[in-house]
């Protein structure tokens, strides 16, 4: 295994002390896989003050030091060292009672997640592998480190982590994980809503998270139990030859890797089975589900403590998602004037990958659709930025003949669509000219 030089430096200066030393956990994992590790975790017999004492010449920090584990700079890189340990028991279903430091790598690797997570290396002593978990790579198994109900029970985010690391990895989980995992899904509710919303972002952007939120939807409601309702609903509808779960997890899949357009997608019909209505020739309409659906996601993104930044952008694409689009100049200027550039472009993307997980008629709007993101991208590098701010003249200059009121913000807009169009120029006096013309005639 390949492991940076400043890792491999750590570990023969514990080593050098008399203690043991590996890397462990995701690393480990990753570069059998092939994939370039993001970060190096290492495992130690050194009690943290051991730790401490051996890289008393670097900066070390006391990052998570309940659990044993300190954080050294060393020559540029920051690295976590935990020294082995056992966990007492969970009484809370999310954290160890107590832990308790061992001088034993397999009572290490023991309290690990799954045996894809609890392989450890070092140079000088190779691989550590008492579960299985280099097999279990090789044939794509997420498989539990001992029993998976006890496991479970232990702690309820490994269930997500679960369906995580299937998401990312395109591992299957093996049977006695997934019975367990079910079994155990309402105790997802005990944990906490940040852990769950971090692990919930990393399944969706997987990209096999198509198939994740397709077979465990059972699961995923314990976390959004508005999505419960997708599950096996036959939309009524000509365009839709599957589900809504099956059309959302295809749409969330269809989507590029970005957590906005993800979360959008998980959201955007979840309103649908609300507002559904039937006409005549027996069609269901889903009138005014966008909206409905944004509502709810705005709800749910709260209750999940996603920050505020993610969430708005997220409901403002759910809202937009089946607008008319036209591939003209004149729409994409109006566009970009009332919406800004980047919300534009993630409506049209939400609507390419919403339309990719219908019938393969609704396909064809597919290339239209690029268009309109293409010709965006040509008007806004002309024309970077069109937004109210960027308007020669604001509410101050219009004051004097307009009182205060929302007439003001509506006959600025009108404005900006004006100049969005190039029917007047974005030059002050023309400006006011114009908006004591519309103020007149309203
Ligand atoms: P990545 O860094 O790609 O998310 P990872 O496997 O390194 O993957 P981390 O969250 O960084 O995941 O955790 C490091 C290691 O700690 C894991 O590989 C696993 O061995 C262990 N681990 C993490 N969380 C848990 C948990 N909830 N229960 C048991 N072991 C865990
Ligand atoms: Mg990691």
């Amino acid at each position: 295994m390949i492991i940076p030089k400043s890792v491999s430096e750590i570990i023969e200066l514990l080593e050098r002390e008399g203690f043991e030393a590996y890397v462990v956990g995701g690393c480990v994992r990753d570069s059998i896989m092939g994939i370039p590790a993001h970060d190096y975790d290492i495992a130690t017999s050194a009690l943290p003050s051991d730790t401490k004492r051996v890289f008393g010449f670097c900066k070390v920090v006391e990052t998570g030091i309940k659990h044993g584990t300190v954080t050294v700079l060393y020559k540029g890189s920051c690295v976590e060292i935990t020294t082995f340990r056992i966990d007492g028991d969970y009484l809370d279903g999310r954290h160890p009672q107590n832990v308790e430091f061992s001088g034993n790598l397999y009572d290490d690797l023991s309290r690990r997640d799954f045996t894809i997570n609890g392989i450890a290396y070092s140079h000088t002593r190779g691989f550590s592998d008492p579960f299985g978990g280099a097999r279990d790579i090789l044939s794509k198994t997420i498989r539990c480190i001992g029993d998976p109900e006890k496991r479970f029970s232990e702690d309820a985010l490994r269930i997500l982590r679960a369906l995580r690391f299937s998401a990312v990895l395109g591992f299957e989980i093996e049977e006695r994980t997934k019975a367990a995992l079910i079994a155990h899904k309402s105790d997802i509710r005990r944990v906490s809503r940040e852990r769950v919303f971090s692990e919930l972002k990393r399944l969706l952007c997987g990209k096999y998270a198509e198939g994740v939120i397709t077979e465990f939807a059972e699961v995923l409601s314990e976390i959004i139990p508005e999505l419960k309702a997708e599950i096996g609903y036959d939309q009524g509808s000509k365009y839709h030859n599957r589900t809504l779960l099956e059309h959302t997890a295809a749409a969330v899949g269809a989507a590029s890797e970005e957590i906005r357009l993800r979360l959008a997608m998980l959201y955007h019909d979840i309103g649908k089975p609300l507002c559904r209505t039937t006409d005549e020739n027996g069609e269901c309409h889903y009138y005014d589900h966008a909206n409905i659906s944004a509502k709810i996601a705005d709800e749910s993104l709260r209750a999940l403590k996603c920050d505020n930044e993610l969430r708005e952008s997220v409901c403002e694409i759910i809202k937009y998602h089946d607008m008319p689009i036209e591939p003209t100049e004149k729409f994409v200027r109006r566009q970009l004037s009332r919406r800004g550039y980047g919300l534009f472009c993630d409506i049209i993307r939400a609507e390419i990958a919403d339309n990719s997980a219908k019938i393969p008629k609704a396909a064809e709007r597919i290339p239209m659709l690029k268009e309109t993101l293409s010709l965006a991208g040509k008007i806004n590098s002309e024309q970077p930025g069109l937004s109210l701010h960027k308007l020669a003249i604001n509410g101050n200059d219009l004051k004097s003949f307009i009182p205060p009121s929302p007439v003001m913000g509506e006959i600025l807009s009108k404005l900006l669509e004006e100049v969005a169009d190039e029917t007047v120029e974005n030059e002050k006096a023309a400006l006011i000219a114009r908006a004591r013309e519309i103020y007149k005639s309203k």
